[in-house]
């Protein structure tokens, strides 16, 4: 294990009915909000009135229709908003775009200039921010309890991580009733995200991570029992509210500090989503079970056949025969769920950008580097192919 600072100072709101408190929360920043949202899911389920009616105290600004793979110019916007409205506090009432837009903006409200150039392209901003509170609504990310942040370029074609320990939000407010609204399709795919955070740093290059890899093997194991409950029973509180927390576990640190050789596949899935605007949870399911046969050898064959027996419960002798009976497993799991599992269902029929996503993917991120098992940008054409049937 390596050594690691572990300091989430996230005061975190579980459970339902807990909006009341919401007004002394504000206070504490000040009263100028920018109330920032998604494209109107939290007024077709009521939460926006709830949310403006215990605001009444406060001077609210209005950023509306953040999109899902948030872009910079909704962050450009936002920014130009805090500054134009001495804003206090952010309050963030969405998914992970949402959550997302609003660390940029908090922190972009500082920078002077082109934010894409100034904020998202240094890709660690360690600079003041403006205090965040968020009210989740979608489980997936870990947005609500960490310190980084994903923002698209269309025009460039370009999907980056940034972050930095001041764009943490301060409070978030977790009630898992606030996700029975979303559909079958986003709570598979925020599942997937939530598995992926898990397995990306799972799969990784240091020995002797135990508690940390135990603690992930049980959240995906929560993942696997409660994603089929919250798909039949939508309004299922037990299922929605361990997702919730599983997703909010599983990207704040906890299961990832004192390792070195993480993250493989959400690089490889933000070019597919900066070049397709498509779903990160369906893309990271689409890449992983791939990528896995893909990085099989005889150094990756125990750690993939401690998936297969302590996740999936596979009882096989053999271990590279347990190894890809687990990968199997994770590919019928998400199947089952009703993931579309090939690049031609979610629109990607053609290898002509193969090429050109998977240099940036090498130049965006350290997966030639440090990754489990170091990729190059032939590697990544190959994964971006098995993934086509
Ligand atoms: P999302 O993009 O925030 O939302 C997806 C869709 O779900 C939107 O259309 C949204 O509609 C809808 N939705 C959200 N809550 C809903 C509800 N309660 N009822 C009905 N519909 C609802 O999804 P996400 O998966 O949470 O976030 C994805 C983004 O986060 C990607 O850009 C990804 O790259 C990034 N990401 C960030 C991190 C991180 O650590 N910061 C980690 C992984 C991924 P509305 O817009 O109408 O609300
Ligand atoms: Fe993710």
């Amino acid at each position: 294990m390596e050594n690691f600072n572990f300091h989430v100072a996230t005061d975190i709101r579980f459970g339902k009915d807990r909006l009341s408190e919401l007004p002394e929360v504000i206070n504490t920043f000040g009263k100028n909000v920018l109330l920032v949202y998604g494209g109107g899911s939290i007024k077709q389920n009521g939460l926006y009135d709830k949310v403006r009616h215990a605001l009444q105290a406060a001077t609210v600004v209005e950023l509306a229709g953040v999109e899902p793979n948030p872009r910079i110019e909704t962050v450009t916007k936002g920014a130009a908003l805090c500054r134009e409205h001495h804003i206090d506090v952010i309050l963030a009432v969405g998914g992970g775009s949402v959550i997302d837009c609003s660390k940029a903006i908090a922190g972009g409200a500082y920078v002077e200039g082109d934010l894409w150039e100034n904020l998202v392209l240094k890709r660690q901003y360690n600079g003041p921010a403006i205090p965040i509170v968020t009210i989740l609504t979608l489980a997936a990310t870990g947005s609500e309890m960490n310190r980084g942040g994903v923002i698209s370029n269309m025009q460039t074609q370009q999907k980056l991580g940034m972050g930095g320990k001041n764009l943490l939000p301060k409070v978030s407010f977790l009630d898992p009733t606030n996700t029975f609204t979303v559909n079958a399709y986003q709570t598979a795919a925020g599942s997937a995200d939530i598995f992926s955070h898990l397995m990306e740093n799972y799969f990784n290059a240091t020995p002797g991570t135990d508690v940390q890899d135990g603690v992930a093997e049980g959240l995906m194991k929560t993942v696997i029992h409660h994603l089929p409950i919250a798909l039949k029973e939508p309004e299922n509180y037990d299922a929605r509210a361990n997702l919730m927390w599983a997703s909010t576990l599983a990207l704040n640190g906890l299961t990832g500090s004192g390792k070195t050789g993480t993250w493989s596949c959400h690089a490889m899935e933000h070019e597919l989503s900066a070049f397709y605007d498509i779903t990160h949870g369906i893309g990271l399911a689409i890449l992983t079970p791939r990528w896995m046969a893909h990085i099989l050898n005889e150094t990756t064959v125990p750690k993939f056949a401690r998936f297969a027996k302590e996740v999936w419960g596979i009882q096989e002798e053999n271990p590279e025969q347990a190894a890809r009976k687990g990968i199997q497993a994770l590919y019928d799991f998400f199947l089952e769920n009703g993931v579309p599992m090939t690049l031609p269902e979610v629109g990607i029929d053609t290898e002509k950008d193969f090429d050109q996503m998977a240099q940036q993917a090498i130049a965006h991120s350290t997966i030639s580097k440090a990754a489990f098992v170091p990729l190059q940008k032939e590697d990544v054409i190959q994964i971006y192919q098995a993934s086509q049937t």
